[in-house]
């Protein structure tokens, strides 16, 4: 049998002939890794198998209601490092929103000729969502 390489370390492996199409090694982390992509690929398709999970989860939670409080206290880097983190996520979705509240307007501006006048002199509720937006005020002209 000739060896591969394997999808998640990138190490060479002989695979077992038993395994069709096998793309993983043996170690754990690999065996991890190719579970997590199943999983995360079933989730999608199957309905079914994703209500499954959210119930289970959900049961666990129930029975270990001071887990993720204990562990949180254990690990006050990682908690701080996601705290971060997760700023940024909620400061990108603000970003996102703003930019779909900026196409919804563009869709009722006629077509016309307009002047383009810069901050401070016009006025965008986009402005206080992103200071970093360029700030237009649109002025039909005629
Ligand atoms: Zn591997």
């Amino acid at each position: 049998m000739e060896a591969i390489c394997c999808a998640h370390c990138q190490q060479f492996f002989v695979p077992n002939p038993r395994i069709k199409n096998q793309r993983y090694c043996g170690h754990a982390a690999c065996q991890r890794a190719r579970k997590t992509l199943w999983q995360k690929q079933k989730l999608q398709v199957d309905s079914d198998y994703k209500t499954n999970q959210k119930d289970c989860q959900k049961q666990w939670r129930e029975n270990h209601p001071d887990y993720w409080r204990n562990w949180r206290a254990e690990h006050p880097k990682y908690t701080e490092r996601n705290r971060i983190q997760q700023q940024e996520r909620n400061r990108q979705r603000t970003f996102k929103i703003a930019k779909m509240d900026v196409s919804k307007t563009e869709n009722f501006i006629k077509s016309g000729c307009y002047f383009i006048i810069p901050e401070p002199f016009g006025s965008a509720i986009i402005a206080k969502m992103d200071a970093s937006v360029q700030k237009v005020r649109l002025i039909l002209d005629g």
